[in-house]
Parts: C-alpha cells; sequence; structure tokens
C-alpha cells in the first residue's frame, strides 16, 4: 500500500478538480466522493458495495484520513487497488491531493472509484475534486436535526444513505423527518435506507450508482 501526504494547496481547487475528471474521463472510470461524520460507516458501505460489484465491475478506492491506514487495510483485502491520502490534519480532501495519487492507480484498469472522504460534516462538500457525484452516508444515531445543521453536504450530494437503520427501535429518531428536511434542501436527493451490519438495502443503492455509472458512461 502506498500512503501519501498531502502537501500544501498551490493552486486553486476547482481548476485542479476539472484537470482530474478529464483524466477520468479519459479513463472511462466512475467516481464518488463518499463523506459523512466519523463512525458513520463509510469504510463498511465500500465493503458491502464493492464485494457485490467485484466480477461486474473493476473498483478502486482513494482513502482519506487524517492519520492512519485502518480503513485502507480493509479495504485491500476486497482485492483492488487502495491508495492511503494521509491529510496531515486537514479535515476534508481537495482536488489537488487527489491529484496526487491518481498516478499510484491503474485507472485505466479501473470502471469505478470510490473516494472515502475524511469523516466531517463540514469541509468535504465545499470541495470539488472532479468526482461524477458526491454520497453522503449519514447513520441514524447522528440524530435527526442534521439536514438543517449541515445542509450545505445535504444540497451537493447525490444520493443520501441512512445506515444503522436496524438500530431505529432503540432511538429516539425521526427518519420521516430526516427524508422530509433533506428533501426540502434538495428535491433530487435519492434516499436509501440501509444497515451494513445487517446487510439491508446494499442492493438498491449498489443497483442505483451501477445504473448512473451506465448512463453517464454512454453520455
Ligand atoms: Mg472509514
Ligand atoms: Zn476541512
Amino acid at each position: 500500500m502506498k500512503i501519501r501526504v498531502a502537501k500544501k494547496i498551490l493552486e486553486a481547487n476547482d481548476r485542479i478538480a476539472l484537470l482530474n475528471r478529464e483524466r477520468f474521463k479519459k479513463a472511462g472510470v466512475f467516481v464518488v466522493n463518499i463523506m459523512s461524520a466519523p463512525g458513520a460507516g463509510k469504510t463498511s458501505l465500500l465493503e458491502k458495495t464493492i464485494s457485490r460489484i467485484n466480477g461486474k465491475l473493476r473498483a478502486g478506492v482513494i482513502e482519506g484520513d487524517i492519520v492512519g491506514t485502518e480503513d485502507a487495510e480493509r479495504l485491500e483485502k476486497l482485492g483492488i487497488p487502495v491508495v492511503q491520502i494521509n491529510t496531515q490534519g486537514a479535515c476534508h480532501l481537495d482536488a489537488n491531493m487527489i491529484s496526487e495519487v491518481l498516478d499510484d492507480l491503474p485507472l485505466n484498469d479501473l470502471d469505478m472509484l470510490f473516494i472515502e472522504n475524511v469523516g466531517n460534516l463540514v469541509c468535504p462538500a465545499e470541495f470539488n475534486v472532479g468526482e461524477d457525484i458526491k454520497v453522503m452516508l449519514l447513520s441514524i444515531t447522528e440524530g435527526d436535526d442534521k439536514p438543517s445543521k449541515y445542509p450545505l453536504m445535504f444540497k451537493e450530494s447525490s444520493a443520501l444513505i441512512l445506515n444503522k437503520i436496524d438500530l431505529a427501535p432503540y432511538l429516539d429518531v425521526n427518519i420521516e423527518r430526516i427524508k422530509r428536511d433533506s428533501l426540502k434542501i434538495n428535491p433530487e436527493l435519492k434516499i436509501f435506507e440501509v444497515s451494513c451490519k445487517k446487510e439491508e438495502g446494499i442492493d438498491d443503492w449498489v443497483s442505483w450508482v451501477i445504473d448512473l455509472r451506465d448512463k453517464g458512461m454512454k453520455r
């Protein structure tokens, strides 16, 4: 596994994001930027997602963490290319960090690239990295006030995945409120209810994202 340390951001983010985007397009890779708070289950979702995609499509992962390689090690077990970015303090990934690791991935051999952003509900939504879509993962244990408190994440995402839905009977969380408030911010948002632990709802999300990729590649 290669570990890259993020360098100082010298260039404007969006210009680099556009260059990344061109590289992804040329390589025929559909790129999904996954954002959530720490502990919502991004790595678990990727494990479940990639194990379903494997054999149909070739997936790769860019793993973003402030320090450490634990999540990347979990995903490498799926037999896919994984690159770790350690941001050394930065609480989000930016286009420049992504650009610096692209040579470490066999882009031309990939169909889908998942970017696991740093766990944070604020700034990951502010930085385009050249992705096709942003996807937000929210654990229902985080409460039903998150759409109203962190609207940008919901606004920028194409899909909202509500994880740990199996815990609903033990929580006071109002799932209908999460959905209603999210759709108020972003009427286009596609919402999935999943339990990575119980393997519930994963297939719906996976076929949706594969479908979106197929449509995007024909464009
Ligand atoms: Mg993780
Ligand atoms: Zn940040």
